[in-house]
């Protein structure tokens, strides 16, 4: 499968209305500069590749695209456009709120090239979604997903795991999962709730009023989380947050690993031998894998070796090249 790259452009939302509880937005705000219209061409013109980049795209990050000033976003899209048509670019990627989508913000992303928009749902759960002050429904993510596929975009959806407001962790994140299944997008991204500093967040922990999931609870809702998205052939393409410059500085409390993907891939091999070892009935089992997967198989330092032998199981894995990747057999 091609592997999808993208040229990133941060555009931040200085004037974002919302506040929501997990976000420092606000308190960050003015420290960052929005790029001019400029810089995007300047930008693509130095990173995108001259040719053969099918597999690229433009794309805006940063929270809400369609609710910045109108004027200034066309500005962005104008500039990122001529990258598109003379086929520098596949198209353009862009990332907002569920409530800043409209048929007129389609036609505008339309005109302008735009073929990917994700859309921050975080929860599909209305008493969560107000908990956490984001200021918009799950109606509201029902309708804007519905126009997007409607209007021929890619639709991707983004969610968190360990929201403040979830009675239990791992039944509200299956929920939302199994609601965004029925929105079918084409792609999802996983981000665990991290307490960041300067949030309200911050305050209810500090208060005892918000206790996050364990790093370990994470990576296990995580790992059901993607099982679901694989059977339904939806892509994954994040899970865990950016670990941006200064990052780990601003972390209050919360599952945050640097390399969370690859904790939750390690724990889907365990999840998944599990299945087929409940079936089985002699002990003493040669699992065989890719040798480029022999690590998440096993595990960081053995971890699932120790786990399947902890559950009764004597495990070795062992690597085969004849095994295509993602499979695994049983002896
Ligand atoms: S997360 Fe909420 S507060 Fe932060 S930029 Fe997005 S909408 Fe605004």
């Amino acid at each position: 499968m091609t592997k999808h790259k993208n040229l990133s452009i941060f555009v931040p939302h200085a004037g974002c209305p919302n506040q929501c509880s997990f976000c420092d937005q606000r308190s960050i705000s003015g420290t960052q500069n929005p790029p001019s219209a400029q810089e995007v061409a300047a930008l693509c013109n130095e990173f995108l590749p001259q040719e053969n980049s099918a597999d690229y795209e433009i794309a805006f990050f940063g929270g809400s695209f369609t609710a910045i000033d109108r004027e200034y976003m066309t500005s962005l899209l104008s500039a990122a456009y001529p990258f598109v048509q003379n086929g520098r670019a596949a198209g353009i990627r862009i990332s907002t709120r569920p409530d800043c989508i409209s048929t007129e913000i389609l036609d505008i992303l339309k005109q302008y090239g735009v073929t990917s928009i994700e859309l921050g749902a975080q929860s599909m759960q209305d008493e969560v979604l107000v908990a956490n002050l984001r200021g918009h429904t799950e109606a509201d993510v029902v309708k804007a997903a519905g126009l997007i596929k409607q209007y021929g975009f890619s639709l991707g959806l983004q969610m968190m795991t360990g929201l403040y407001g979830q009675k239990d962790y791992m039944e509200y994140a299956l929920d939302t999962a199994h609601k965004f299944v029925d929105l079918k997008p084409d792609t999802v991204r996983i981000y665990p709730t991290v307490t960041l500093k300067n949030t309200l967040l911050e305050q209810k922990f500090l208060r005892g009023e918000y206790t996050p999931p364990t790093l370990e609870q994470t990576v296990e809702i995580c790992a059901v989380l993607m099982g679901i998205f694989e059977s339904s052939n939806i892509r994954i393409i994040k899970m865990g947050l950016h670990a941006d410059t200064g990052l780990e500085d601003k972390i209050v409390a919360g599952p945050y690993h640097p390399a969370f993907r690859e904790l939750c891939i390690s724990r889907r091999c365990l999840e998944r031998i599990k299945e087929q070892l409940t079936n089985a009935e002699n002990n003493g089992y040669i699992i065989k894998v890719n040798p480029k997967e022999l690590s998440q198989w096993k595990g960081q330092k053995n971890s699932n070796i120790k786990i399947l032998a902890d559950m009764g199981y004597a495990v070795q894995i062992t690597a085969d090249i004849s095994v295509p990747k993602g499979q695994f057999t049983i002896d």
